[in-house]
């Protein structure tokens, strides 16, 4: 179908691990479900953390320090031209935890399952911004209490950000845009069946198709880096 967008359109993003493995980053879906040859459950548990903290901190200390050498890509740059057209009425859910949204520009960005580049007291709940912790010691300590600090990822077992927020910008969309998720993450999956119920049009991309592709009106199969760009300049009209 073809889509024109005005300013007033309303349009909720939602992206996953393919935007960020078009920027080099790997994922656990890369390999049998290791990353970086680990399993989800010895670096991405709070059971992990509370046995192995020192394993779980230096899988996370390298994956923070690998964001120094990834830039975002043509799809995220294509999301800063969407949101500078559609300014409030564009939101952004995001499962990627590297920051690279904001990196390229973009504002109203949700991340769900936190953030590479914070930590917070598993005693105190303190938050901390990574860059001013001591990210030489094995287990990163709370200045506050001493307590163990941790990463500010939504670890499995555990319950993502920001539901009632992502709640409230799904109760009025015209278009749903889903990239670079395979469909299996919950509760993440349940957004596009929602936008469905909701009467959105619903767009997707990814490299294969993912499970809930039945609720997709559009599925574009391939790079978002490369697909992207020019559906919003379409969308926008500058083509
Ligand atoms: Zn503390």
């Amino acid at each position: 179908m073809k889509i024109k967008l005005n300013p007033k359109s309303q349009i909720v993003v939602l992206t996953g691990a393919g935007v960020s493995a078009e920027s080099g980053l790997k994922t656990f879906r890369d390999n049998n479900g290791l990353w970086e040859n680990h399993r989800v459950e010895d670096v991405a548990t709070p059971e992990a953390f509370r046995q192995f903290p020192e394993l779980v901190w230096k899988f996370y200390k390298d994956r923070y320090f690998q964001l120094a050498q990834v830039k975002p890509n043509p799809a995220h740059v294509a999301l800063v031209e969407l949101e500078n057209f559609l300014g409030d009425n564009f939101n952004l859910i995001t499962q990627n935890v590297d920051g690279l949204h904001f990196k390229a520009g973009n504002k109203n960005v949700i991340e769900m399952h936190g953030s590479l580049y914070e930590c917070f007291c598993s005693d105190c709940n303190n938050r901390f911004l990574m860059k001013d912790i001591d990210l030489d010691l094995e287990i990163p300590v709370c200045s506050k209490c001493r307590g163990y600090l941790r990463p500010d990822i939504v670890w499995f077992g555990e319950i993502p950000y920001h539901l009632n927020r992502i709640q409230q910008i799904m109760s009025k969309l015209d278009l749903f845009l889903v990239i670079g998720t395979s469909g299996i993450v919950y509760p993440a999956a349940q957004l596009l069946p929602i936008a469905k119920s909701c009467g959105a049009h619903t767009v997707g991309i990814n490299l294969e198709e993912p499970a809930n592709l039945l609720y997709l009106d559009d599925f574009y199969k391939g790079l978002s880096g490369e697909i992207l760009p020019d559906l919003v300049k379409q969308w926008i009209g500058k083509v």
